[in-house]
């Protein structure tokens, strides 16, 4: 143990982990002139993206939803919500303009995690069962309440799929820690009616959203200066309102509105101004889908445990500073989770207790020094702030492009956020929004507003929903 080495040693080995975190802490910088830069590069790649199909690595997808919601929506609809690592099936009674959402009710279950590797019928089935569940267990007052009519279901389906109307589109390829192949190319709608079939439940799929869209949508119910909805939570993602005309590679009618709302699929954004490390690049090429999704890699919550992890690790075999503790959990990909890195992240016991207990528990890892445990938690800072950072340039980018980074009398540009990352992780969602500030400066900050809108992509499926039918 620790015991036996002599503090000369212990000196040593203190001065290799500090050089790891100084080395680290010079790779993640992120001056605001980078910030710039990466912001412009966003901009430009929303607007190729838009130019042709395939002009960009960051897809602009069309959502084919050209009206958000207004408030007058009326009725009762359903929400399916799949995305991350919860599933989600919900109900919402809508009651206009005066008293919006009347009644919510929702059941919330975990994805077991070979449905993510599987079939794609063992995954829709077990969607449409999850549905038929909740519908079984419904109490005879809904069943009043429609009337007659057949359901109205949302389908919030947060990967990139190409649309080829609001309720249909196939699957462009999986993120996060989804690789079902045969489902890729697919429509996802078509795969989840033959799943309800077989349940003999009869919905119908009024809109297929993703959780950004659904997040825009759900925020300008309530309000009208919402101009994109934003994801940070496993994965991320934002979502606006484009011009039409503005939209190169659209090639159909123009929509009455004249607006289409853009699912960017900005996860898979890349330039060289990102500042990505022989971490994150290890990461990537261990990850089911090497070369994509590098800005997701860099920004959301599946992956800021796992850099952190892969930095103590290299801490660990070039220092000896964790002891002679067995490492095989400090081993193990993605064992170390962005939830665990936000608890130490945010200890603030004068003697780090708290990241202490973390160490033990979900390392196996003990008798750490207090200057050991120091160094944990600026990991996990410069790893967060990195992130929040990057993510607010991509805000940034997006108001630029808009046309939104300068002051205009009496604009309000709303920005709704959702996702477990930016709603748990404080120090993330803060470090976002200070650094917006910085980016957009004082004037022009006076006129964004970033908003935690909470559920959009629940709720948002079922108001689209609601807008379409009728
Ligand atoms: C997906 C997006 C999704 C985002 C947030 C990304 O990995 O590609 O479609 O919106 O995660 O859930
Ligand atoms: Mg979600």
């Amino acid at each position: 143990g620790s015991l036996s080495i002599r503090p000369r040693e212990i000196g040593i080995m203190a001065a290799v982990a500090e050089q790891v975190v100084a080395d680290l802490r010079e790779k993640c910088a992120t001056p605001a002139s980078l910030l710039r830069d990466v912001a412009s590069a966003m901009a430009g790649e929303m607007s190729a993206g838009l130019e042709e199909e395939g002009g960009s690595k960051v897809k602009m997808l069309l959502s084919y939803v050209d009206k958000l919601p207004t408030g007058r929506e009326e009725g009762l609809f359903y929400g399916l919500d799949l995305g991350g690592t919860n599933f989600r099936v919900l109900k919402v009674q809508l009651g206009g303009t005066k008293k919006r959402v009347v009644d919510c009710e929702s059941r919330e279950v975990t994805i077991p995690p070979h449905l993510m590797s599987g079939t794609s019928s063992e995954l829709f089935g077990f969607i449409a069962s999850e549905l038929a569940e909740f519908v079984a267990d419904e109490e005879e007052e809904s069943t009043d309440l429609l009337n007659g009519k057949k359901r109205e279901l949302g389908f919030t389906f947060s990967f990139p799929v190409r649309q080829t109307s609001v309720a249909s589109g196939t699957l462009v390829k999986w993120t996060k820690a989804f690789s079902i192949d045969d489902a890729v190319g697919k429509d996802v709608v078509a795969e989840l009616q033959t799943a309800m079939e077989k349940q003999g439940l009869d919905m119908h799929v009024a809109a297929l959203i993703n959780d950004a869209v659904g997040t825009l949508a759900g925020a300008r119910y309530y309000d009208e200066d919402v101009v994109a909805g934003i994801i940070f939570g496993t994965g991320t993602n934002a979502a606006y309102v484009e011009k039409a005309n503005a939209i190169p590679k659209w090639e159909e009618n123009l929509p009455n509105s004249g607006d289409m709302v853009i699912n960017m699929e900005w996860g898979n954004f890349f330039s060289c101004h990102l500042p990505v490390t022989e971490f994150d690049q290890e990461l990537d090429k261990e990850s089911l889908n090497p070369g994509e999704q590098i800005y997701e890699k860099l920004i959301s919550g599946m992956y800021l445990g796992e850099i952190v992890r892969r930095v103590l690790l290299k801490m660990s075999l070039q220092s000896g500073i964790f002891g002679d503790n067995d490492h095989c959990k400090l081993n193990k990909q993605f064992h170390l989770r962005t939830p665990h890195i936000s608890t130490m992240h945010h200890d603030e016991t004068p003697d780090l207790k708290i990241v202490s207990e973390k160490l033990h528990e979900i390392l196996g890892i003990t008798d750490t020094s207090l200057e050991t445990r120091k160094m944990v938690v600026e990991i996990c800072d410069i790893v967060a702030r990195r992130a929040a950072r990057l993510a607010a340039a991509g805000v940034a980018g997006i108001l630029l492009k808009l046309d939104r980074n300068g002051s205009v009398d009496n604009q309000r540009s709303v920005i709704a956020i959702d996702g477990g990352l930016f709603e748990h992780y404080t120090k993330f969602s803060e470090c976002l929004e200070s650094t917006l500030d910085e980016l957009l400066g004082v004037e022009v900050s006076k006129s964004v507003t970033v908003k935690h809108a909470n559920d959009g992509s629940g709720i948002g499926a079922a108001l689209i929903a609601a807008s379409q039918s009728r």
